[in-house]
């Protein structure tokens, strides 16, 4: 069956030598396989004519029935529109044109039958028509059907053909001897358990549905297939890498972790924290390598747990280090560390890029000799020269910073490689985790340290400057300190956008009794550090930055953080620059800033700052608005993967069941993954198949990943 699939488009009738060249280069379209899985992009429904209280969420382009109540024209030059207001005897809609606005305003008339296609946009909590298509209606008007748009290139309208080709095509592929013979790709147990759609009836369906509800169930049974072989694929991996890798063990919890837990520990740890000190617990004494993220809003007590999981590591006669992105947060996290490593005996050490050479000579010997149970540091800790006398954990904070081969190097540093705990405040949407890090344990800390005030999070816009300066005014008075960030570094007239240089001589011109540092990305390091240090020391009242302050700087004095454009920036990146203040235990302040002319859009999303704290709904949020793409992190998985149905920001519940059956059928099958051993997660329970099916899977695994990822080289 394969060589049918398999076949070159060019023998496709309806193509032939000259149309499979253009197909193959303009479209990729080599195969009857690759044609049958061009989808397309959108639907219209031309069967019958809709009714506009039937219109939901996302809709085909439909066509409905009526007659034009009103028109007017609103707004001026490129503003100008015409607005329509439409009933369908029924109901009212709104039609909106923004071009030829007065050659349509003549052409269209009130009292008279018309037909409008177009796609019903969710407006205002109600629905309007952006450009419908309108004709006039008339009786013989023969139903035209329910069909797919395709994606075609401008080379290809060129030369003469419309999207409807491509659909032809599909058509007499659809129609071949040949199609009816297409095996299932999923194991039929799997479709029956999940209630799928069959593969031929959903290929179909995709193309050219009956109606709108088998469309919905075709796009699901696609979208979980993909979702399937994505997770099996990264779960029969991660099982062969747990097999293959013998971790270290630590079977005791002794007088460091006991001690330090009993009579040093400075405040009650939270619930969360506990929680995950217990998962972290469970995998050092299996035998395994622990890989695990751990992700917990800014704030959350993340270095506590990294320390207490160090103190394990330490009990049992291994190190522990800790890397940070920057210098200022690995001194920082040093300070921290060896003041709470002081009173049990535990010797705590900072290896950066500026430790002099004695000292850093010092510090190697003390780490190949055991006498260093914890180091602290930057990129420095990766160089050969760094040589442990045993590892036993590698705490990464802030991970995005860091790349996959950055993480690997550590594990090299012992013949038996360290446990490994990657630490992120930016929260990663639970449909991402589990596909981008589907080969990481995740663990979460969803609670914040009591008595912690929420940052009061304010939109103001630039008519209200007295204000913000006033508040600014009163916390500087008050002896506390402020953050103000920009979107550019210079100026640029174009964008109207605010930039440091510029902030910064605004900003010394408004406080001229204060001391004002500024730090942008285009600084040299030094440079750089030190004007974060004259911040982080208090000497500078006021900090004037880009982004570049994002991760992890703790300065608890800091008490107000203004974002000016605050609309240019990503709601993580938001939440990421609040959580530098608020660290205290005195009320603080978020202050997005914007012009006073935003859209709706804009808005709404500003106004989930103003709304909410937590850092999942916010990075759930940002998903759904920006798409899976541009979410941090999602670059450096290293994980390559390609989704062509599947929206991971909106198909969650679809990811959560295919998970489900591939976990199921790994734990019934472990002959699935290459090297059987122990058992794993068991907890899904099993989904038994039969050896055909378990052949198919094979298959198809080979035949989706065959080129993608290196997994030696994923930690
Ligand atoms: P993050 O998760 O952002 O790295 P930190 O580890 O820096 O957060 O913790 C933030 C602050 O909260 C620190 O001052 C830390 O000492 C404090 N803290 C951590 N855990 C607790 C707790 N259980 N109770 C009270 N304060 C805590
Ligand atoms: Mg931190």
């Amino acid at each position: 069956m394969r060589s049918f699939l398999d076949s070159d488009i060019m023998y496709l009738k309806g193509v032939g030598e000259k149309r499979a060249k253009l197909l193959a280069e303009e479209l990729d379209l080599r195969t009857f396989r690759d044609l049958l899985y061009y989808f397309p992009f959108r639907h219209i429904d031309r069967s019958r004519f809709y009714k506009i209280r039937e219109f939901t969420g996302d809709m085909p382009l439909v066509q409905i029935r009526g007659r034009f109540i009103s028109f007017a024209v609103e707004g001026e030059g490129a503003k100008k529109r015409l607005l329509g207001l439409f009933s369908d005897g029924e109901r009212l809609i709104q039609t909106v044109w923004f071009s030829r606005v007065n050659a349509l305003k003549d052409a269209y008339r009130t009292g008279v039958d018309y037909v409008l296609f177009g796609k019903p946009t969710p407006y205002r909590g109600d629905f309007n028509m952006v450009h419908p298509e309108v004709s006039a209606y008339n009786l013989d008007n023969p139903p035209r059907g329910f069909e797919g748009v395709y994606n075609i290139t401008e080379k290809i309208r060129k030369a003469g053909y419309s999207p409807k080709f491509i659909g032809t095509l599909v058509r007499n592929l659809l129609t071949n001897p040949g199609f009816a013979g297409i095996r299932e790709t999923l194991p039929p147990e799997v479709v029956s358990a999940f209630r799928l759609m069959p593969l031929q009836d959903a290929l179909r369906n995709m193309h050219f549905p009956e109606n709108p509800a088998m469309l919905q169930k075709a796009r699901e049974r696609m979208k979980f297939e993909e979702l399937f072989y994505l997770q099996l694929h990264i779960l029969r991996f991660s099982r062969a890498r747990s097999r293959k890798i013998q971790g270290m063990v630590f079977p005791r919890i002794g007088d460091y972790f006991n001690g330090y837990y009993a009579d040093c520990i400075p405040f009650e740890l939270t619930g969360a924290q506990k929680r995950v000190l217990r998962e972290i617990r469970a995998d050092m004494r299996t035998g395994r390598q622990m890989n695990r993220l751990l992700q917990g809003d800014v704030g959350s007590g993340k270095t506590m747990v990294a320390f207490m999981s160090m103190l394990m590591a330490c009990d049992n006669g291994c190190q522990g280090a800790l890397m940070a992105p920057t210098e200022i947060l690995a001194t920082q996290h040093y300070e921290t560390l060896s003041e709470w490593g002081r009173q049990i005996g535990i010797n705590v050490r900072l290896l950066t890029g500026s430790t002099r050479a004695k000292e850093r000579r010092e510090i190697h010997a003390g780490l190949l000799d055991g006498s260093i149970h914890i180091i602290v540091g930057t990129h420095a800790l990766i160089e050969d020269a760094v040589q442990f006398h045993r590892l036993g954990l590698v705490v990464i904070d802030e991970q995005h910073r860091f790349g996959v081969a950055q993480r690997a190097k550590m594990w090299g540093k012992n013949s038996t490689p360290p446990h490994v705990l990657v630490m992120t405040a930016t929260p990663i949407p639970r449909t991402l985790a589990m596909t981008v890090y589907g080969d990481l344990d995740v663990s979460v800390i969803d609670e914040l340290p009591p008595g912690r005030k929420p940052v009061e999070t304010l939109l103001r816009f630039d008519e209200n400057r007295m204000e913000v300066n006033r508040l600014l005014g009163r916390e500087l008075a008050a002896g506390r300190q402020v953050y103000v960030v920009y979107p550019l570094i210079t100026e640029n007239p174009k964008l109207e956008l605010k930039s440091v240089e510029s902030g910064y001589e605004r900003i010394c011109g408004i406080f001229p009794q204060y001391k004002v540092s500024c730090v942008h990305g285009r600084m040299k390091p030094d440079v750089k550090e030190a004007q974060m240090q004259r911040f982080v020391s208090g000497e500078a009242r006021i900090l004037v930055a880009t982004t570049v302050i994002e991760v992890g700087v703790n300065v608890p004095n800091a008490s107000v953080m203004l974002i000016e454009n605050a609309e240019r920036f990503g709601l993580s990146q938001l939440h990421q620059l609040r959580g530098r203040v608020g660290r205290g235990s005195d009320r603080s302040y978020c202050i997005l800033v914007t012009k006073q002319a935003i859209g709706g859009d804009t808005r709404k999303r500003l106004n989930i700052m103003t709304e909410t704290s937590d850092g999942f709904l916010i990075s759930e949020a940002d998903m759904k608005l920006r798409g899976p793409g541009d979410m941090e992190g999602t670059q450096q998985s290293g994980i390559a993967f390609a989704l062509n149905v599947a929206n991971l920001a909106t198909d969650g519940q679809i990811l959560n069941y295919a998970r489900r059956a591939a976990l199921q059928i790994l734990n019934a099958h472990p002959e699935l993954v290459e090297t059987p051993g122990d058992d794993g997660d068991r907890s899904e329970g099993e989904l038994h198949i039969s050896q055909q099916s378990v052949d198919t899977l094979r298959n198809e695994l080979r035949y989706r990943f065959m080129k993608t990822v290196d997994w030696s080289q994923i930690s």
